[in-house]
This record gives C-alpha cells, sequence and structure tokens, in this order.
C-alpha cells in the first residue's frame, strides 16, 4: 500500500520509506556493479564510466534512430531494425580459430532476415524465440527470398525484450554515445535488462519544488530519457536529470563555502605595513594594471578577515597573476606569517620563483625552492627553515604538501591551476591546501586541537573559461578576473586568409617581418592524431619553405617525435635569433617565450579548437613590436573569425561554448571542468542559475539538510560527493 511521508504528496512504498530516513542507503538493485561478459567490454563500460546499475541509467541516448522495415533494405545499408526472434542457434566456424557464431532468424512485419553475432555465444540463451530485439548493422544482401544480416558483428543486438515498448518507440530506437567494445546497440540491450532498477529510484526533490518548476518525477524522467517517444517528453526528461546534477553540486559548492566561511581561524593581517607598502610604491619594476588593482583590493578585503580567504584568480598566461599573488604573500610576511606558492609542476615551480626574483628586486623577502628534485640536504636545510619560520617564502610543487613539510605559521597559500581537477578532486586537495600546516591534524574538523589555523587561500588558473562554467566548478569560490593586459604588451592582429593571392600576400608580410629583424612561427596543420604523421607533414613544410617562400631566411623544425635534446637545440637556437623561422607543429604551445617573434601562420586553422588557436596565438605579442597571426582557412568558419575579432580568452571561451552547439558529444565534457553526466553548459545555463537559487535558499534555511523532506538530497548529496559533502557547518 502506498502512503504519504514528509509533508509531501509523493506515495512512497514503505520500503522507500525506510531508505527515505537513513542518509547513507544500504546497496540496492542501482548500486549494482554491471556485471558485462568479455573483457573488451568491461574496459569500454569503464571509458564510457558506467560502473553500477545507476551509472548505466544516468548515461542517457543522445539521439534517437529511425527504424526501417526489413524488407525495405538495400546492401550495403547501414540500418535499424526493430525485429521478433524466430529462431536461433549457435555453431563454430573455422576463421582465425573457431569462432563461435550465432545466427538467428528474425523477422518484422514486412519480412525476415538472418542476423549473424560473432563471439558472443551466450547470446543464444539470452534471446529465446519471441523476445524482441532492435538490431543496427550493415545489411549485406539477399540470400534467395531472406536478406541476410552483416557477418562479422555487423548487426548487434540492440536491445531485447518481450514487448515492444522495452526498445523504445514502435519507429525509433535510442542511440547511445558508445565506444570501442561497447556499442550503443548493447548498452541498449544492457539498460532494457535494468529496467526494473528505476523501480528503485527514489525521489530526491521537495514536492513543492518540483511543482513550481513543473518537474517531472526522477523514475519517470529515467524511464522517459530511455524509453520514450515524445521529443517534447524525452527533453523534459532530460532536464529534470540535469536539474538534479546542478542542484547536488550547487548544494555540495554551498555547503562547502559555508563551511570554510564558519573556520574562523585565519590571521587577520589588517593593517598597512611598511613592507608590502615600500614594495609597491619604490621596487616594483612597473605600475599596476586597473585590474591588478582591483585585484589587490579584493584579497587585502579577504586577508583582513578572520575567515579563511578562498578567492580564485582568472587570468591568461602574461596577463600578471604573479604580482598579485607576491602582494598576498607579502601579506603576510609583513604581519610575521610564511606564505607558500604551490604549482602542479617542477617547471612551472621554477617559472614562478624566476618570476618573484624579478619582482622583487635585491631580494627584498628570502624566498625557497622545493620540488622532487630537490637534493636531500638543500630539502632538510629549507624544511628546518620552515618549521623554526626562519624562511617566510616558499615556492614549490606539490613536495610542498608531503608530510613532514612543516610550517611555523602559514598565513597565506597560493595554489596554481587547479583548473584539471573536478569538484571531488578539488575537495580533495583542498583538504590538504587548507591546511597543510600540520599534516597530521584533520582539517575537516574545526575543532581538532593540533589546528593552529587555516591560511588563506588564493587560487589562480590561466585557462579562460566562461562563467557558466566557473560558476558550475568553482560556486564555492570568490571570483577576480584579470582581463587587462599589462602596459606595454601591444594587442595582436589577426587575419583570416583563405585565397592563394592573400597567401602570397601573407608570405610577402612574413619576409617584410624577418628583415625588419623580427622572427616567425610557422605553424603546421593538425594532419592526424599521430604524432608521426604530424611529424612527417611539419618536417615536409620545413623543406618546402626553406627551398621556396623563405630561401633568403634561416628556417628551422620544431616537432613531437625529435629527440629532447634536438627538441631543445630547436628551441634555443630560435630564442637566441640564430634562425628566423620556426617551424612546428602544436608543441609550441607550451613554453616558449621569443618577445621577438612578431608572426604567427597557421596552416589549416580550420582544424583547431578556438582555445588552441587562442594558446598557440599566445606565443606573439610578447615583446614591444605589434604582432600579426595569419589563420589560414576558410572565411566562412565562425572560430576563425571569433579568433579575428578578439583576444579576450575568456570571450573566446563563451564563444567556443556557444559554437559547439547542443548535444555534441564533446562540449563541457572535453573542457574536463564540468562533471555531469547529463548536464551540459551552456545550454543548460538557467537551470544552473536556477539549482543555484535553490541551493542557497535551502542552504540558508536548513544547512544541515536536516529536515524530512530534504533526506533524500541529503543522501543524494552522500552519493555524489560523499560522506565530507554533509560534515556540519559549524555555527
Ligand atoms: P602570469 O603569471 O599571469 O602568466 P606574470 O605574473 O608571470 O603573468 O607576468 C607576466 C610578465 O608581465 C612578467 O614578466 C611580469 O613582470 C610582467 N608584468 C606583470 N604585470 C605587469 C604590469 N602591470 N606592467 C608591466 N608588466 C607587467
Ligand atoms: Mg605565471
Amino acid at each position: 500500500m502506498a502512503v504519504t511521508v514528509f509533508g509531501t504528496s509523493d506515495p512512497l512504498e514503505p520500503s522507500e520509506l525506510e531508505t527515505a530516513s537513513v542518509r547513507y542507503p544500504r546497496p540496492s538493485k542501482l548500486r549494482a556493479e554491471l556485471s558485462l561478459e568479455g573483457a573488451r567490454a568491461r574496459r569500454a563500460a569503464e571509458t564510457l564510466g558506467l560502473a553500477t546499475v545507476d551509472d548505466l541509467l544516468l548515461h542517457l541516448p543522445r539521439d534517437r534512430r529511425e527504424a526501417r522495415a526489413v524488407a525495405e533494405l538495400v546492401p550495403g545499408d547501414n540500418a535499424t531494425v526493430v525485429v521478433q526472434v524466430r529462431s536461433i542457434s549457435s555453431r563454430s566456424v573455422r576463421r582465425r580459430g573457431m569462432r563461435p557464431l550465432v545466427e538467428a532468424t528474425v523477422a518484422d512485419d514486412s519480412g525476415a532476415m538472418t542476423a549473424t553475432f560473432f563471439n558472443q555465444p551466450w547470446l543464444e540463451q539470452r534471446y529465446p524465440v519471441g523476445t524482441r530485439l532492435a538490431l543496427h548493422g550493415k545489411f549485406e544482401g539477399r540470400k534467395g527470398r531472406r536478406a541476410v544480416g552483416g557477418a562479422d558483428a555487423n548487426f548487434l543486438v540492440q536491445a531485447h525484450a518481450r514487448t515492444s515498448d522495452a526498445v523504445g518507440g514502435e519507429g525509433t530506437v535510442a542511440h547511445y554515445p558508445a565506444t570501442e567494445g561497447l556499442t550503443s546497440t548493447q548498452i541498449l540491450a544492457l539498460v532494457s535488462e535494468h529496467r526494473a532498477a528505476l523501480a528503485e529510484v527514489v525521489e530526491p526533490l521537495p514536492a513543492a519544488l518540483r511543482a513550481r518548476e513543473r518537474l517531472p518525477d526522477r523514475a519517470s524522467a529515467l524511464a522517459e530519457a530511455h524509453f520514450g517517444e515524445s521529443s517534447a517528453g524525452i527533453q523534459a526528461a532530460r532536464r529534470r536529470l540535469a536539474f538534479d546534477e546542478l542542484l547536488l553540486a550547487q548544494l555540495a559548492l554551498r555547503r562547502r563555502r559555508l563551511r570554510r566561511r564558519a573556520l574562523s581561524s585565519a590571521p587577520v593581517l589588517d593593517h598597512e605595513r611598511d613592507l608590502t607598502a615600500r614594495w609597491l610604491s619604490s621596487m616594483l619594476p612597473f605600475s599596476l594594471t586597473g585590474d591588478q588593482g582591483r585585484a589587490l583590493e579584493a584579497i587585502d578585503q579577504d586577508l583582513a578577515r578572520p575567515q579563511p580567504m578562498q578567492r580564485l584568480l582568472m587570468g591568461e598566461v602574461g596577463s600578471g597573476k604573479t604580482v598579485v599573488a607576491l602582494h598576498a604573500m607579502l601579506r603576510a610576511v609583513e604581519h610575521g606569517y610564511q606564505a607558500a606558492l604551490m604549482a602542479p609542476t617542477e617547471t612551472l615551480a621554477e617559472q614562478h620563483f624566476g618570476t618573484l626574483q624579478t619582482l622583487m628586486p635585491g631580494s627584498l623577502v628570502p624566498c625557497g625552492l622545493l620540488t622532487g628534485s630537490t637534493p636531500a640536504r638543500r630539502r632538510a636545510d629549507l624544511l628546518g627553515k620552515l618549521s623554526s619560520g626562519e624562511l617566510p617564502l616558499i615556492v614549490g610543487t606539490h613536495a610542498l604538501i608531503e608530510p613532514g613539510v612543516r610550517f611555523a605559521r602559514l598565513g597565506v597559500a597560493v595554489v596554481d591551476e587547479q583548473h584539471r581537477f573536478g569538484v571531488r578532486q578539488r575537495a580533495a586537495l583542498d583538504a590538504k591546501s587548507s591546511d597543510p600546516t600540520h599534516p597530521d591534524s584533520d582539517p575537516s574538523d574545526p575543532s581538532d586541537p593540533a589546528d593552529p589555523g587555516r591560511p588563506h587561500v588564493l587560487h589562480m588558473t590561466a585557462t579562460p573559461i566562461p562563467r557558466t562554467l566557473a560558476l558550475a566548478t568553482y560556486g564555492d569560490l570568490d571570483f577576480t578576473f584579470l582581463r587587462e593586459l599589462p602596459a606595454g604588451r601591444r594587442p595582436i592582429e589577426t587575419f583570416v586568409c583563405s585565397t592563394s593571392g592573400e597567401r602570397e600576400r601573407a608570405y610577402e608580410r612574413i619576409r617584410e617581418e624577418l628583415r625588419a629583424g623580427r622572427q616567425a612561427f610557422v605553424v603546421c596543420p593538425l594532419v592526424s592524431e599521430s604524432e608521426l604523421l604530424q611529424a612527417r607533414a611539419a618536417t615536409a613544410e620545413f623543406e618546402r619553405l626553406r627551398t621556396g617562400e623563405l630561401r633568403d631566411f634561416r628556417v628551422a623544425l620544431l616537432h613531437g617525435q625529435m629527440a629532447a635534446g634536438a627538441k631543445q637545440a630547436a628551441m634555443s637556437t630560435f630564442a637566441a635569433r640564430e634562425a628566423d623561422v620556426l617551424v612546428a607543429t602544436s608543441v609550441i604551445e607550451v613554453g616558449i617565450d621569443v618577445p621577438n617573434a612578431t608572426v604567427m601562420l597557421v596552416e589549416d586553422a580550420d582544424r583547431y579548437g578556438i582555445s588552441q588557436l587562442h594558446q598557440l596565438r599566445g606565443r606573439i605579442g610578447r615583446g614591444q613590436h605589434e604582432s600579426i597571426c595569419l589563420l589560414f582557412g576558410s572565411k566562412d568558419s565562425a572560430r576563425l573569425r571569433a579568433l579575428a575579432s578578439s583576444t579576450d580568452g575568456f570571450k573566446l571561451a563563451e564563444i567556443d561554448l556557444e559554437l559547439r552547439g547542443e548535444g555534441e558529444l564533446v562540449g563541457t565534457r572535453q573542457h574536463g571542468e564540468a562533471q555531469f553526466r547529463v548536464a551540459e553548459l551552456p545550454r543548460d545555463a538557467d537551470l544552473l542559475e536556477l539549482a543555484r537559487t535553490y541551493a542557497e535558499d535551502l542552504v540558508a534555511v536548513d544547512p544541515e539538510l536536516a529536515a524530512p523532506e530534504h533526506a533524500l538530497l541529503a543522501h543524494g548529496l552522500v552519493a555524489a560527493f560523499g560522506a565530507e559533502a554533509l560534515a556540519p557547518i559549524p555555527a
């Protein structure tokens, strides 16, 4: 019998009632691990992130395919049919050893055909006579009156069920994002198999919210998304499921933010002291940009409060983030605290270390460098000085948060480039970076007596991301953007060249620059994923240019297949102006700083993504001369037009996201920022906004999600982000 609970109008079965009352649900059908036959299929499932039945049900079809009538098929067609099994048998065939073969006679109203399945002997049992199947594959032809469906795993089982509704609408079949080893067809079969688990799906959203936003209930939304027939219904279902994901993420972020605020143990760094003032007024070798000035003000306000700063500083390479970071660190030092800057790689740590030296002429404050390759004696010396407090400033890699590293009084921690991590990983990193002082203390427990106080944390990233993505991913942080380039940096002019005349003029323009003593990059087409083919293309272009258009100049070559030493030599040759032109693959994206290079030519630019081209282009425009970027490609390309019209990485990131369009498999997933299965940004930006507002309001009235009507949200939060997502917020 169904009963009404929690003041909602949702009838829940008694068993669900039980689930609703516990915060950590016991294992259920939904939580069961997917069992798959074959190692290849298991690997594929892992690639697709399908570990449990729950994951599977959230793996939604990308679109639907029209089913065709068997009688209509023409040899060579790639088609989907919805049929019933008439007979099925297995045998082995001699083909590179004995391969098991299952042959089924299947039919729809229009006719019959043979479907052949290799290497799936278990199908004989699984699809007894009468089973309805959706099959997708290549149609091979007819033998006599009977059609023959694909040899060698061409016609694969798509779904099976005894009734028509389980394979989707009569005329269409769901098409899933798939990968090698696990086809869309097999995924649909799995989903159909686990359809019964939908009965265990509980409704996490309070009824009032669902009514207000007209959201279908979760179980129906899942059923509709997989098996529905109307596109409006499927769309509504998808939005509902996307909303759930966004809401949980926003709840987690919001709670984390409040929790951090409540940990009121960061040092108050509030007065103007001599050190920072002296540095700003007389030691900094340039004056700050407006954006930098505003960033310093925001940070000063954060540091003057006893709640630990949690600010994200976003600015592209060269926008001057290090100055801002140094200011925050000097603030700590002048108040008698230490400061640390942590970077993800040794190279970056070394670069930061170098930049800090130039920003503090005459070594204003002693600063150390600690990485994995710091020699043991040097390391021991540094650790000693950190724990005694003698060393005020340190730059390093993750070596800084290893156990054994102790600070006497860490006041400010700067963490560079966290953008590659998702919400969950960031939480883990945070737990470390929020309290590197005492690795033995439990940073999640504010009452821990070993907790000496938390540092203020400044996160930095050079990857411009649109605001919607920033909110979805870093909603627990305060943001500061550095969009303005430091004075003296010349904006880059970008042209799209399509015709042969434009190509001619482009080379002429390059020769002019070279004659004036400048240098040029030529970036070769992205021919394939294969490094080897890339390298060949670059080598060919190198040969062509140095005997052709650029024969009067010194041309060097750089590609990913060269030995490390040869790469290094090519880069140094170019940096030392011993070469005028560097012909390269996109390996130059990282790590080249040659201010004298003022031209970049990109072949087949349409093959690169917006952000990649923007990164590439960042190799020029670094000196006092004007720079130009020549993109060879179609004038119709929206991406190339975007690049020609703007050099603002944040704006380009927005355009990039817009252009990716709806339903594309790549999209936000490729960015690596959004960790959603269903939600897609910016398409779901309105849902994100709704989720954010709702999460804020909810946490304001019920921070611990303790009210009965929030119990299932609380449980969803734990399921998605772990128990720490529900850690209490101290009053
Ligand atoms: P980011 O870390 O954002 O890539 P950096 O802080 O390393 O950028 O700064 C890049 C370069 O620009 C450095 O050489 C720095 O000294 C210089 N720079 C930073 N701010 C300014 C400014 N306001 N005016 C002139 N040069 C600046
Ligand atoms: Mg930098």
